[in-house]
């Protein structure tokens, strides 16, 4: 496959994805942070067959950082990601500098509310409004049909959901399934942190959502039911420190009691050093 054309600047950006769209073809954008797994791919193959022509975003984006995150040491590899998505039909790739995304004196932020301020919202306060403000310039900086993103991170699908509505971005938001590992693990570029031991340990995140699932599947309705089913693997392996465990009426934030319709619960924790969240679909 031909490596996709890297492009640095927004302009140059902005006129490719315009150009197409002038001949006719429909485009889609597939935003990630880069360090690209099958996870991200699965969205840029969704893409390609949705759209006519597919460009991705690669931006380490420093305000969805707090200071005593792990921006610095996030793992970068843009070679290797042209490479990838170049494999899967991707015809562009905007990877623009820090400094040409927030120049000096860039202050705007957005806020999205409610939905960006439980759960992960409460864990990182600073999280979503970086999310929703690069999420926004780089769909007006790539103004495409359709854009991608991944089940994996729930609450962002919410949020930006939330925000494509709120601001009448004139983009399809489409949300693709987690892809995990043959063992279960939710494939992210975070688990690069963890060692042979700790890799171990974190498969009690999914292990906990299969267990709720299986209730689920077979009748289960009480979401402190299916909550306690999770919260019990996960608190049960060592090394893992539980952040919270949510039944979600599917689509929103909002926690409920009985699961009379579709749902997702979602888990976080803490593996060692290192931040993992994942969820499940009840339907
Ligand atoms: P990131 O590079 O972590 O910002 O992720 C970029 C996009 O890929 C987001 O929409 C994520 O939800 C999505 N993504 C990350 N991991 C996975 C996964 N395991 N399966 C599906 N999508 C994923």
């Amino acid at each position: 496959m031909p490596t996709p054309l890297l492009i640095h600047e927004i302009d140059a950006t902005r006129q490719w994805v315009r150009e197409r769209q002038r001949a006719g073809e429909t485009v889609g954008v597939v935003p990630t942070m880069g360090a690209l797994h099958a996870g991200h791919l699965s969205l840029a193959e969704a893409a390609t067959k949705g759209c006519d022509r597919v460009i991705a975003t690669v931006f380490v984006n420093p305000t969805q950082f707090a200071p005593s995150e792990d921006f610095e040491r996030y793992p970068r590899d843009l070679e290797a990601d042209a490479k990838k998505l170049g494999d899967v039909g991707v015809d562009a790739v905007f990877a623009p500098s820090v400094e040409a995304m927030y120049p000096p004196g860039a202050t705007t932020s957005i806020d999205v509310g409610s939905v960006a301020r439980p759960f992960e919202g409460a864990i990182r306060p600073t999280h979503f409004a970086g999310v929703a403000t690069v999420v926004a310039k780089l769909l007006l900086i790539a103004p495409a049909d359709r854009a991608y993103f991944g089940q994996k991170d729930y609450q962002q699908t919410v949020v930006v959901r939330r925000m494509v509505a709120d601001l009448n971005l004139p983009i399809e938001v489409v949300v693709c399934p987690t892809v995990r590992e043959a063992d279960g693990i939710a494939m992210s570029s975070r688990n690069a942190y963890l060692s042979a031991d700790e890799r171990q340990r974190a498969l009690c995140l999914s292990q906990g959502l299969r267990e709720a699932e299986q209730l689920h599947a077979a009748g289960e309705r009480d979401a402190s039911t299916l909550r306690e089913a999770a919260r019990k693997v996960i608190t049960d392996t060592d090394g893992v420190e539980l952040q919270y465990v949510a039944v979600l009426r599917d689509g929103t934030m909002d926690e409920v009691e009985t699961v009379d319709a579709p749902a997702v619960i979602a888990v976080a924790a803490r593996v060692g050093q290192t931040r993992l969240i994942d969820n499940v679909r009840l339907a």
